[in-house]
């Protein structure tokens, strides 16, 4: 490249680079904001946006339920110990209509939530328990309620709703 050629792009970089300054003058004088770079979301095949694995989002909603459940009792239902607390299910967490759900859940220290390993009247317990304070009908409901099938979208919503609304709590 002989000087002559190498001067004229020398000039014609700086040109550039002195619109660009006058642009960006201009867009301070007006305060338009400059166009932001569009957000990058990760994608996996077939260029579908990624989502987080649902068993990640289970983990998730039950760790700020179960704060939530030891924050609002403060004590183990059954014996009143105030230590290893935990959040006792009264119908299984398998059940996941009802797994989330506030009315099912009550505090248990760890001896009580898994004494039902080793002694299977222990449960019968925690049942009478809940009638006692919200009736029967109240169980019934419950149970009827944690027997509905549902689908993994469905599951996947409801952790996000109880991510939000519990780790709104948290912070
Ligand atoms: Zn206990």
């Amino acid at each position: 490249m002989d000087n002559i050629k190498f001067g004229k792009l020398k000039e014609k970089a700086l040109e550039y680079r002195q619109r660009a300054i006058k642009r960006q003058l201009e867009r301070l004088k007006t305060s338009v904001p400059a166009p932001r770079r569009p957000v990058k979301v990760k994608r996996g095949k077939m260029g579908r946006v990624k989502q987080i694995p649902l068993k990640k989002l289970v983990k998730k909603a039950d760790t700020l339920l179960s704060l939530f459940i030891r924050a609002r009792d403060k004590r183990c239902a059954l014996c009143g110990s105030t230590s290893n607390l935990t959040n006792g299910h009264l119908i299984k967490r398998g059940k996941k209509p009802v797994r989330w759900d506030e009315s099912n859940c009550f505090c248990l220290c760890s001896t009580c939530n898994f004494r039902d390993k080793v002694d299977t009247n222990y449960h019968g317990k925690y049942v009478a328990w809940f009638i006692e304070r919200y009736g029967v009908e109240k169980y019934k409901a419950l149970e009827k309620l944690s027997e509905v099938k549902v689908p993994s979208i469905w599951i996947r919503e409801k952790c996000l709703q109880v991510i939000e609304k519990y780790g709104k709590l948290q912070s």
